[in-house]
């Protein structure tokens, strides 16, 4: 036995319940782990309350990532007592998840734990700090430099916008952090901010163009900001748009891609190939400040996750939760 969140959804409804369960209950993998830490994401939170049809499989553990030991493996890629890490590729929406002590995989899905990286670090940086990083590596690919101007981060106190300011800012970028809860500003600039902004600048109904004012964006939000972000990026710069804490809209103009040259990048977390997830990975354990991460990281039992998923939907949530399956 073992003890996982499980989501159910029948005649009695949709709900997410601690529960002990048999290791039978487990899907069919090459690789169980005893799972040390898992995290809460924004997209945990649709799974933990159903707020938006992510979980496709019923009951299901919940969870989009893990890091904890291999317990058995049949893959030659991993033996008993790796330490290993997992974001994505459907686990806790298709596939049983890291919300549990157990969890069983495919080997393909799984990650060495960078060296550098414990258990519990790999997860206060999460599925969110690792999109931050894809983030970053888009924006450094489409040549955003430092010295080419501003980087604006949305969202900042969330927990892909405050790792991405504390990545950004440790790379020499000057980071301008938007967000709407202005009185956590001193804490955005012990994260590296140099200036914060009000949400309500980006997140209402824009102009096509307006005044270019950054090099490059990370955006968590989507919706009027994502397009006012575009329509405010300097001539040739780069937006990495990977959220939707505002909506999944956007409501944009072409005008910032064929009169400035901008440019757009997609970034997808849950899908990336194994070469730019083991990248992203890679410069995450070189350069993310680990003490700004303990800085940004709070932790909580398994038995405080359900309510943690509510907390993160509704803006509650500073920076990173770490969740000890164990405690
Ligand atoms: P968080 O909830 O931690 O952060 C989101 C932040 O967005 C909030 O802290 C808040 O920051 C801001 N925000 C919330 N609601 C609104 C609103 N209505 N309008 C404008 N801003 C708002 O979530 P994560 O950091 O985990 O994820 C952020 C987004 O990125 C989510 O949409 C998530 O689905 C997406 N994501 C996508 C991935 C991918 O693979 N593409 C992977 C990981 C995350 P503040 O209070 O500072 O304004």
């Amino acid at each position: 036995m073992f003890k996982a969140i499980v989501i159910d959804k029948d005649d009695s409804g949709y709900r997410a319940t601690l529960k002990d369960v048999e290791d039978s209950a487990l899907p069919p993998g090459d690789v169980t782990v005893r799972v040390a830490y898992s995290t809460i994401n924004y997209k945990d939170g649709l799974a933990l309350t159903g707020k938006s049809p992510v979980v496709r499989k019923f009951p299901l553990h919940a969870g989009i990532d893990f890091a904890g030991t291999v317990q058995a493996s049949d893959d030659a890629r991993f033996k008993v007592g790796d330490e290993v890490l997992l974001n994505g590729f459907g686990v806790g929406e298709s596939h049983s998840g890291g919300l549990a002590q157990k969890a069983r995989v495919k080997a393909d899905w799984l990650l060495p734990l960078p060296a550098g990286l414990s258990a519990r670090q790999a997860m206060a940086i999460g599925t969110a700090g690792y999109t931050a990083m894809l983030c970053v590596l888009a924006l450094e690919r489409h040549l955003v430099l430092p010295e080419n101007g501003d980087v604006l981060v949305t969202g900042a106190n969330g927990g892909v916008g405050s790792i991405a300011i504390t990545l950004l800012a440790k790379l020499g970028y000057r980071v301008v952090a938007s967000t709407g809860r202005l009185q956590e500003a001193d804490f955005l600039k012990s994260l590296g901010a140099a200036e914060v902004i009000a949400r309500d600048e980006l997140s209402a109904p824009g102009k096509p163009l307006a005044k270019e004012r950054w090099a490059g964006v990370v955006d968590s939000v989507g919706s009027h900001t994502l397009a006012n972000a575009c329509a405010s990026t300097r001539y040739g710069g780069t937006v990495a748009a990977c959220g939707l804490a505002q909506g999944m809209d956007f409501p944009g103009s072409v005008a910032p891609f064929i009169m400035r040259g901008i440019t757009l990048c997609g970034i997808d977390s849950v899908m990336a190939p194994m070469p730019v997830r083991k990248a992203a990975w890679r410069r995450l354990a070189a350069e993310l400040d680990l003490a700004r991460l303990e800085t940004l990281t709070r932790e909580i039992p398994l038995g405080d996750a359900v309510q943690a998923g509510a907390d993160i939907l509704a803006g509650r949530i500073r920076g990173r939760v770490v969740v000890n399956v164990n405690a």
